[in-house]
């Protein structure tokens, strides 16, 4: 007979773990393992769960590389003992979050599902129980004796999404996230539906590998019509700076005036990173589809294709912490490492 799958379940803070302060009614993060006790729910699943938890929970607004490190670091040591990972998060950053651990963990090939709610645990119109119980659920399927899912991933509001693909949509509906340029990996209604289909497939001959290094030498600047040449040049020219996520319009375009593409062709020669992400909710970074991206890509833009911005920046980081060579860097980019761009 075959054991009962056991998860692991890291609590980082966020709403979901959350009490009100009955003095200031303001949200504060909580001591997990009496939250724990609110959902005798939890008992009825098939696994074994085990809790760990950040030693001070926090918003996710607080979220940070050494916070990422932190639950890198949990997985790790635990990667051994157990079949899967939930890490309770909030919800504001928890696409950022994500997105980081997709490339941190690297050969990862077990499920690390990310979770968290709008409404506290405590709360009697809470969303959490349901996002709680079905990505403990998830992170327990098992296929063929292989975890069913064997990636980062983000599980909200009836709807799984790879992680890296994600972003926080709402502050007030339990819909909080969507996934504009990738399906859901699965749907939960009556039935829990995988679509296999989409899934990614590490190969079983890989181990685990962390890598911790990120370097936050980066910036997101997100265009505007009437940026100054003042301000975009105050900007590139901050000392240290090695990479920026340029958020331009539509499929990648920018103004064509001179100062705008000098400056941005001066930085980029002085071996600066400039990745070209749409602000559109969806679609792609085409450069050299207009006029208007053309000199984009001669001056050695790179292209974000369909990415998020959230998986752009910490892409950026990660690639920048490995230390890629300036010569590989821009194929590093634009190659997808765990499923985050379209090629
Ligand atoms: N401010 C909270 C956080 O991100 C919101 C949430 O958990 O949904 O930690």
């Amino acid at each position: 007979m075959q054991s009962k799958p056991t998860i692991l379940l890291i609590y980082t803070g966020g709403t979901i773990g959350m009490v009100k302060d009955f003095d200031t009614g303001v949200l504060k993060a909580f001591n997990f393992k009496k939250l724990l006790q609110r959902i005798p729910e939890l008992k009825q699943l098939d696994c074994n769960i085990e809790t760990v938890s950040f030693d001070t929970p926090i918003d996710s607004s607080n979220m940070d590389p050494a916070q990422w490190a932190v639950m890198a670091k949990m997985i790790e040591e635990h990667y051994e003992d157990f079949d899967g990972f939930v890490i309770l998060h909030g919800s504001d950053t928890m696409s950022y979050s994500a997105s980081a651990l997709s490339f941190m963990l690297e050969g990862l090939n077990k499920p690390v599902v990310f979770t968290g709610s709008q409404l506290p645990i405590g709360d009697l119109r809470t969303d959490a129980k349901e996002n709680l119980i079905t990505a403990i659920q998830i992170a327990s399927l098992r296929h063929n004796n292989h975890p069913g899912v064997r990636e980062v991933c983000l599980y909200f509001e009836y709807k799984l999404y790879r992680g890296n693909r994600t972003t926080k949509i709402s502050a007030e509906h339990f819909n909080a996230f969507t996934s504009p340029n990738y399906p859901a990996l699965a749907e939960s209604g009556v039935h829990l539906k995988l679509n296999k289909e989409l899934l990614l497939r590490a190969d079983s001959g890989k181990y685990l590998s962390v890598h911790y290094e990120l370097d936050d030498n980066v910036v997101i600047i997100k265009m505007f019509p009437g940026i100054s040449e003042r301000v975009l040049s105050s900007i590139l020219n901050i000392a240290g700076l090695k990479g920026v996520v340029l958020e331009t319009y539509g499929s990648g375009n920018a103004p064509t005036e001179d100062w705008f593409i000098n400056i941005l062709k001066e930085a980029i020669d002085k071996g600066l990173h400039v990745v070209n992400v749409t602000q559109c909710s969806g679609g792609s970074v085409n450069m050299g589809h207009y006029e208007t991206s053309t000199q984009l890509k001669e001056i050695g833009v790179i292209s974000g294709a369909d990415i998020t911005t959230e998986a752009a920046i910490t892409k950026l980081m990660y690639l920048l912490g490995k230390k890629v060579t300036p010569a590989d860097f821009k194929t590093a980019f634009e190659t997808s490492l765990c499923g985050e761009l379209s090629q």
